[in-house]
C-alpha cells in the first residue's frame, strides 16, 4: 500500500508528470490509500533532475527511484520522461510521414535509442514496486493482482479483416511479392494451392479454420472489420477492398457472431483524416453485427499520434489498439498492458484507453523479408516473454488470410503453434474489450485505510469489481475485494 504525494505536491505536476505518476503507479500494481495518514509508504516526488536523456542510463539506474524509511521519491524527471515516452512525444512533434502518412518508426525515441524491443515503463513500475517493498519496514503491504482467476499475465488474439472478396488479386500481388524476394518455392506451391481452390472460396475456408484451430483452445479472438464503401481509389490504395453488406463480409461476420468473437472497427484510411467518419463507420458496423463496438484498430495502423485517437474517442470507441509498429515488433510505448489514451492537443488523458499491440504476423515478413512464419512466431512468443515477465498484456495480430492459396504455405499451422505456445505459458485470455474494462477496474481500486487487523478497507470505484483482488508482496495471500459502491 502507498499514499500519493499530498495535494500542493500533486498540484505542482504538470498534466504530462501527472500522467507519468498515474501510468507508473497503476503498472506497479501498488494499492492507494486515501488516507494521508495512514501508516504506509508514502510516495514523494524529487525535485532534482539526475539527467534523463539516455534511456539505457535510466533503465541501468532503476529510473532514480530513491527508497527510504518508509517512503519512495521518484523525481520529477522521471515522471516527465517515462509520460513522454507513454505518449509517443517524440512521434508527436515528428513532421516526417512514410508513404501511407504514418511516422516512420524511426521517429519513435524507444526505437532510436535501441530499447524497444522491452516494456520500459512497465519495467520502470516493477522498479517502483520493488522500492516500495524495500522502504516498507513494518509498515503493511498490499498489491493488485495482476489479472483474474491468479493469472500472472494476460493475451489477446486480435485479427484483421483486411480481404474477404477479390481474393485473386491478393493472390496475385503476394506472389509477385515473393517473385521480387525470390521465393521460388513458395510461389510454386501458393499457385498450385490457389488452382487447387478456383471455385471455392479460400479466404472463408481459411477464416473458418482458424476460428476452429482457436475453439479447440478455448480462445475468444477480436476482430477488426472495414467498414466504409469501397472505391476503386482505395481498392488499388489497398485501403478499403469490401463492402461490409456485400455477401463475403456477410457471411464472415455470420461466423465471427456464430463464434461469440468480439467484432470491431477496422477504420480505413480517410478516417484519420476526416474524425466524423470513426462514428459513421462505428454505426454502420453496429447494425449489421447488432451488437456494441467497443473498439478501434487502424487499417495499416495509419493514425497520427496524439490526434487520431482523439476522433476515436469523440465517437465513443472504449479503447484503441492502433499503437504498434508497423514494421517492427515490440514496443511503441514502453508498455504491454492499457493505459489512458493522451490528448496531444489538449495535454490530457482521454476516456479511452490504449492496448498496444505488440507483435504482428507480417512485421517481419512484409518489411524484413523474413518469410518463415517459424520466425515470425518465435518473435512473438519472445515478446509475450516480456510482458509476462512484467505482468503485462501481449496483444498479437494475426491476418485471416494468411492462407496457402493467398500465398502463406506454413502460415495455418504456423498460428496453432503460436497458440500453443502462448497457452503453454498460461496467460488469461479473452476478448481485447473485457480485457480493458478488467484492467480499468483494477486501476479504480482504492484503500480508505487500514483495518485494525492490518488488512486493507479497499473497495472499486469502476462499475465492474469482480475478480478484483489484493495480495501480498510474494503473491501468495490474496484476498478479494468488496465489490461495494462508493
Ligand atoms: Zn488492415
Amino acid at each position: 500500500m502507498i499514499t500519493l504525494p499530498n495535494r500542493d505536491a500533486l498540484r505542482s505536476l504538470s498534466p504530462l508528470e501527472r500522467f507519468g505518476l498515474d501510468v507508473l503507479v497503476d503498472l506497479s500494481r501498488c494499492a492507494i490509500v486515501e488516507d494521508p495518514a495512514a501508516e504506509v509508504v508514502r510516495v514523494a516526488i524529487a525535485d532534482q533532475d539526475p539527467g534523463v536523456a539516455h534511456l539505457r542510463a535510466c533503465i541501468a539506474h532503476d529510473w532514480y527511484i530513491e527508497r527510504g524509511d518508509g517512503v519512495v521519491r521518484v523525481p520529477r524527471a522521471i515522471l516527465r520522461r517515462l509520460a513522454e515516452i507513454a505518449t509517443g512525444a517524440a512521434e508527436r512533434r515528428s513532421t516526417v510521414r512514410d508513404r501511407f502518412g504514418r511516422v516512420p518508426s524511426t521517429e519513435n525515441e524507444l526505437v532510436r535509442q535501441n530499447v524497444a524491443a522491452q516494456p520500459v515503463v512497465a519495467i520502470a513500475a516493477a522498479r517502483l514496486r520493488e522500492a516500495v517493498v524495500a522502504s516498507a519496514g513494518r509498515r503493511p503491504i498490499a498489491f493488485l493482482t495482476p489479472w483474474p482467476e491468479g493469472k500472472r499475465w494476460a493475451a489477446a488474439i486480435t485479427h484483421d479483416l483486411d480481404v474477404v472478396d477479390l481474393w485473386p488479386v491478393f493472390t496475385a500481388l503476394r506472389m509477385a511479392e515473393l517473385a521480387r524476394k525470390g521465393e521460388l518455392q513458395r510461389i510454386a506451391r501458393t499457385a498450385l494451392s490457389a488452382f487447387g481452390t478456383i471455385g471455392r472460396n479460400p479466404v472463408q475456408r481459411a477464416l473458418r479454420a482458424l476460428l476452429d484451430a482457436e475453439d479447440q483452445r478455448s480462445i475468444v479472438s477480436s476482430w477488426f472489420v472495414l467498414c466504409g464503401t469501397p472505391t476503386f481509389h482505395t481498392m488499388r490504395a489497398g485501403d478499403l477492398t469490401y463492402r461490409p453488406e456485400g455477401r463475403g463480409a456477410r457471411a464472415a461476420l455470420r461466423a465471427l457472431l456464430d463464434h461469440r468473437c468480439e467484432i470491431n472497427l477496422h477504420g480505413s484510411f480517410a478516417t484519420s483524416d476526416d474524425h466524423a467518419l470513426f462514428a459513421e463507420q462505428r454505426r454502420r458496423l453496429a447494425g449489421l453485427t447488432e451488437q456494441p463496438v467497443p473498439g478501434v484498430r487502424q487499417h495499416f495502423l495509419r493514425m497520427r499520434p496524439g490526434e487520431t485517437i482523439r476522433g476515436m474517442a469523440a465517437a465513443g470507441f472504449r479503447y484503441d489498439t492502433t499503437a504498434g509498429f508497423p514494421d517492427r515488433n515490440g514496443f511503441r510505448l514502453g508498455v504491454g498492458d492499457v493505459i489512458p489514451g493522451w490528448d496531444g492537443a489538449g495535454e490530457k488523458p482521454l476516456e479511452i484507453q490504449e492496448a498496444p499491440v505488440i507483435w504482428m504476423d507480417r512485421a517481419l515478413s512484409k518489411y524484413a523479408g523474413v518469410e518463415d512464419p517459424e520466425a515470425w512466431i518465435s518473435e512473438g512468443v519472445t515478446l509475450a516473454d516480456a510482458c509476462r515477465a512484467t505482468q503485462g498484456l501481449w496483444v498479437g495480430v494475426w491476418h485471416p488470410n494468411l492462407t496457402p492459396a493467398l500465398g502463406f504455405p506454413d502460415a495455418p499451422a504456423a498460428f496453432a503453434a503460436l497458440l500453443d505456445r502462448l497457452l503453454a505459458q498460461q496467460p488469461f485470455m479473452a476478448p481485447l474489450g473485457s480485457l480493458v474494462e478488467w484492467r480499468v477496474a483494477r486501476r479504480g481500486v482504492r484503500v480508505r485505510g487500514v483495518l485494525p487487523d492490518g488488512r486493507p478497507d479497499a473497495y472499486g470505484t469502476a462499475p465492474r469489481t469482480d475478480r478484483l483482488m489484493l495480495e501480498d508482496s510474494s503473491g501468495a495471500r490474496r484476498h478479494s475485494i468488496p465489490a461495494t459502491p462508493r
